[in-house]
């Protein structure tokens, strides 16, 4: 397995005699306690593919954000601000990582609804599209995008992720899409209406439905 390890000069300079974390950047990202990684004072490793994937997560949550914003100015419903705002701290969280193991951040120079990845360009494009006249299509569109990042979390988590810095940010985004995801669907099923799992299999959309 290639792994890309974190010079231990790099590593030296992250913490202090006494194992706390110095401030290493002028502009990090202020990032609630249970999205930080641990402090463990060890030489971490980042592989290519866990790099990868945090690169990919943080547009992704920054898809989630921005859909979430454009559904709120649209149809005034608090769940949109509220999750919007939930989506920003998952942004915040990666943008901790990318800055940690010193990879460059796709999101710093777009703006809303603008993405480095056309895969989140065109999905931007077409669920905005989707949701834009009608609440409720607006949220068969979120929760589709909660299943993308169930997905991929779950694939990562179950597949490559290693770095325990990034088992542990992906463990707490995974368990607050799942939320997002049941207030979603709920929200659907208050209206009589029904979802179901686009991306998700049956089995796997039911167990979080109940959880
Ligand atoms: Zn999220
Ligand atoms: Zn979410």
């Amino acid at each position: 397995m290639k792994h890309l390890i974190i010079p231990l000069l790099l590593a030296g300079t992250l913490f202090s005699a006494n194992g706390q974390e110095k401030q290493t950047t002028k502009n990090q990202a202020a990032v609630p306690p249970c999205l930080q990684p641990q402090n463990t004072g060890q030489t971490a490793s980042l592989s290519r593919e866990e790099a990868r994937s945090l690169i990919l997560l943080r547009e992704e949550e920054k898809l989630a954000r921005d859909v979430y914003r454009f559904f709120h100015s649209r149809h005034s419903w608090r769940p949109f601000a509220n999750i919007a705002g939930s989506e920003q701290a998952h942004m915040d969280a990666i943008l901790y990582l990318l800055e940690r193991y010193d990879l460059e951040d796709p999101a710093a120079h777009t703006s809303e609804g603008e993405f480095i990845n056309r895969q989140w360009k065109t999905l931007y494009m077409e669920l905005t599209a989707r949701g834009k006249d009608d609440p409720l299509e607006a949220l068969r569109a979120a929760a589709l995008i909660e299943e993308t990042d169930i997905a991929d979390l779950q694939e990562a988590l179950d597949g490559f992720a290693e770095n325990p810095d990034v088992i542990r940010v992906y463990a707490n985004l995974l368990r607050a899409s799942k939320n997002h995801l049941r207030t979603f669907v709920r929200l659907l099923e208050w209206r009589n209406e029904t979802y179901s799992p686009v991306i998700l299999s049956a089995e796997e959309f039911h167990r979080i439905m109940e959880g």
